[in-house]
């Protein structure tokens, strides 16, 4: 099951950094996981709302 961000999301941009491959990005008002993931999880623990899930 891939990664994705919830709407919880508070479009900090803190997860953008610390995705090694730039699979982050903004999407609307939130951001998004591309295709890219490869599911290393870095990001999970960056998130300070927790909004990404899997
Ligand atoms: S799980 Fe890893 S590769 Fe996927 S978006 Fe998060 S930091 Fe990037
Ligand atoms: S770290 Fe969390 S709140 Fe910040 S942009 Fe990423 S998913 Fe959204």
């Amino acid at each position: 099951m891939a990664l994705k961000i919830t709407e919880e999301c508070i479009a900090c941009g803190t997860c953008v950094d610390t995705c090694p491959l730039g699979a982050i990005a903004e999407a609307g008002d939130i951001y998004a996981i591309s295709d890219d993931c490869t599911e290393c999880r870095a990001c999970v623990d960056s998130c300070p709302v927790s909004a990404i899930v899997d």
